[in-house]
């Protein structure tokens, strides 16, 4: 069986073609640009452009999986709003985009697909109970427990970075205040080290400017609590740590392991590792390929 991967983000499409097997394997991928301005219609038009050039190159596949922002109404196959991309609310993006392919289409929170394929592919082959933290401009996330991932009430489960961590902390686009999000996110980095983005702050931080090390140093230490309760209730073996942010290194993960460390005294925390993910730029297609291959046809 064969599917294939779209992966919308805010600047770019992503797509992979994924074939079944033991363990599945990645066939032709593309990339184009998202052009958000140009609004749902012409995005849709150029996803399903760059998904049919991929399958021409690839030959048929059964099943299209679709990757998203958050958050999604994965029931009715609508997006409620994404925000990064202006205008995609309440897009019903399953059916158009089945319209414009002639292919079944399941669709799955990015960040979601993105652990998929570090489950089956990356950092967290062989493990069973992981969690996976993506994060940039925001921090999302997914779980796996015994060897599944966790989908739940209308695919919410896994929305990590917004967890409350101070009762009364800066507001969050999300509605709430104090969550992760504003404090370990690319952006919010950026702005505890007084840099124009979180990539130039970990430039600096890793040049060794110490505003940008206390930054970073603060956000790895925020994500450590974070990631300590969720420990609680998931017991991962792993925890997974993709996104921009990410490659700040041990620079952020060394904060993280100290806090989880610190937090967490009621679980065996030596055997709870943090590592850094390993499938890139293009996790979020292959997943989503993997949730099209495991879909019900
Ligand atoms: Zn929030």
């Amino acid at each position: 069986v064969k599917a294939l991967g779209i992966d919308l983000g805010g600047t770019g499409i992503k797509v992979a073609v994924v074939e079944s097997g033991d363990p599945p394997t990645v066939g032709v991928r593309a990339t184009d640009e998202t052009d958000a301005a140009e609004g749902p219609d012409a995005v849709l038009d150029r996803m399903a452009e760059l998904a049919c050039r991929a399958i021409g190159e690839s030959g048929p596949v059964d099943r299209v999986g679709l990757g998203a922002p958050g958050p999604l109404d994965v029931e009715r196959g609508r997006s409620l709003f994404m925000p990064n991309l202006r205008g995609w609310t309440d897009v019903p993006i399953v059916a158009e985009l089945e319209t414009r392919l002639g292919l079944p289409v399941a669709l799955i929170n990015d960040v979601r697909a993105h652990t998929l394929a570090e489950h089956e592919l990356g950092a967290g082959r062989g493990f069973r109970n992981l969690v996976c933290f993506a994060v940039g401009t925001g921090v999302g996330g997914g779980v796996v427990v015994d060897g599944r991932l966790l989908l739940g009430m209308n695919g919410t489960i896994g929305e990590l970075g917004h967890q409350t961590l101070v009762p009364d902390g800066p507001p969050c686009p999300c509605g709430n205040r104090g969550c992760l999000e504003q404090f370990a996110s690319g952006p919010s980095i950026a702005r505890a080290a007084g840099m124009p983005s979180g990539h130039e702050a970990i430039g600096a931080a890793r040049a060794g400017n110490p505003v940008a090390l206390a930054a970073l140093q603060r956000a790895g230490r925020m994500l450590g609590i974070g990631i300590a309760n969720v420990a609680l209730a998931v017991g991962p073996e792993r925890v997974i740590i993709g996104g921009g942010v990410a490659s700040a290194g041990d620079l952020l993960l060394d904060p993280a392991r100290s806090e989880l460390a610190r937090r967490n005294r009621v679980m065996p925390i030596d055997r709870i590792e943090i590592v850094a993910a390993e499938l890139g730029a293009l996790a979020g297609a292959i997943g989503a390929a993997l949730m099209g291959l495991s879909a019900p046809s």
